[in-house]
């Protein structure tokens, strides 16, 4: 088999990927461990920012952000007896969507099928080698894909992050996880919740008029079925303040409970010969600044013209910045959810809790502080 880029992985990075290199004349293969239901299934992340929204509008993949995602103007701080609104487009004039990753990649295999995008969905043995790869299909049969450039856009477990060899690596894993739960119950807020708590930190977010999604901070290692439902929405309501202000968390049945475990990783450089790493392959960031979904979407956004510059206009500048292109928004969002992380979850420490009650009560107090956690997190420009 032979193609213009051999894309391994068929997450948002992948498949995205693929529609850009479309639109640009560029052909590639998908090669996919998963079964495409299980792919579109997956319920991972759910806030797009300002960039994010514009480059998937651009690229013809709008649509159902406008009709069905959910525009928020910012997000809530609070710590116990206080609740504080930081209004993105008044101070960074950028905003978010509420829109999930699920309908991210419904939509993306929507287009790349009426694309007639080649997809090898249930592959096996994926090997990189310098100018093909190598597989099993679902049948068994094997193949070898030759390609002009690999994109390995596998997340975190694929091959293609071993595949560069001299890789530095950067790597900081946290001291709790989160328990996550989707629950069909309207949301109790209008926009996110982020709440700093001595329990622990709790986070309520949505996914759709009638479906929340809600996070605890909880030790590594917690067993999600330890929870019951009544004791996380007895948490949930603790942490979040149920009773402050008048205000309400309203519980639901429960449908989905999974723990999350927290880290940090970045691999430098994104590229060794043919091979270039996109979104989860090349970094991992705790999910407190939502920035993992969007930063695959920026790796592609970049990747993407770079190897339509190279493969079809024959100028390699793009690729060989590649990756240092793609690094400076990484660390930057790397620090973002490192920070937003270790200013919000408790550690047992009484010093350190004094010190994030003072850090959060600038950020909600100055407008410089909440200037800089609204730029960060309604996202930098891509290109940044
Ligand atoms: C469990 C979980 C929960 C998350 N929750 C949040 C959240 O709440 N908020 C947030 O902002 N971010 C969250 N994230 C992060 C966010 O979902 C990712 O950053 C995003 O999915 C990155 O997209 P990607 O395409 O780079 O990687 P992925 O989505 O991981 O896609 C990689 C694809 O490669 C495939 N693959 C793996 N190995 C191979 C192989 N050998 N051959 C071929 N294909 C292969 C995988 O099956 C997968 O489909 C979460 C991530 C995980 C894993």
């Amino acid at each position: 088999m032979r193609t213009q880029v051999a894309i391994i992985g068929a997450g948002p990075a992948g498949l995205l990927l693929s529609h850009l290199l479309a639109q640009g004349g560029v052909a590639s293969v998908v090669l996919e461990t998963r079964s495409e239901e299980y792919v579109a299934a997956r319920i991972r992340a759910g806030i797009l920012e300002h960039s994010s929204v514009e480059l998937l509008e651009k690229a013809g993949l709008g649509d159902r952000i406008r009709t069905e995602g959910d525009h928020h103007r910012g997000i809530y701080l609070q710590w116990p007896g206080e609740r504080h609104h930081l209004d993105f487009v008044n101070l960074a004039g950028r905003s978010v969507w509420v829109y999930g990753q699920t309908e991210v990649q419904k939509d993306l295999i929507a287009a790349r099928r009426a694309g007639g995008q080649e997809i090898h969905y249930e592959v096996s043995d994926v090997a990189v080698h310098d100018d093909h790869v190598t597989f099993t299909d679902a049948s068994g049969q094997s193949h070898r894909l030759d390609a002009d450039a690999i994109a390995g856009c596998d997340g975190s477990f694929g091959p293609s992050r071993n595949a560069v060899a001299a890789a530095e690596k950067y790597e900081k894993i946290y001291p709790y996880s989160w328990l996550g739960i989707l629950a069909d119950v309207a949301p109790s807020t209008d926009e996110l919740i982020y709440a700093w708590h001595p329990d622990g930190f709790a986070l309520h977010s949505m996914r759709s008029a009638t479906v929340s999604r809600l996070y605890l901070q909880v030790p590594n290692g917690t067993d999600p079925q330890s929870w019951s439902d009544d004791r996380i929405w007895e948490a949930l309501a603790t942490r979040l303040g149920h009773g402050q202000n008048g205000w309400k968390l309203t519980p639901g049945p429960i449908t989905d409970k999974s723990v999350l475990p927290m880290r940090s990783y970045v691999q430098t450089p994104m590229r060794q010969g043919n091979l270039f790493l996109a979104g989860d392959a090349a970094h991992i960031v705790p999910p407190t600044g939502a920035k993992g979904l969007n930063l695959a979407i920026a790796d592609v956004a970049l990747l993407s013209k770079a190897l339509i510059d190279k493969i079809k206009n024959r100028d390699p500048r793009k690729a060989d910045s590649y990756s240092d292109d793609a690094q400076r928004r990484v660390w930057r969002c790397t620090h973002f959810s490192w920070w937003m992380t270790t200013m919000l979850h408790t550690s047992g420490d009484p010093f350190d809790a004094q010190l994030q009650l003072s850090q959060l009560k600038w950020v909600a107090n100055s407008e410089a502080g909440a200037t800089g956690l609204a730029e960060n997190y309604a996202g930098l420009p891509i290109g940044y």
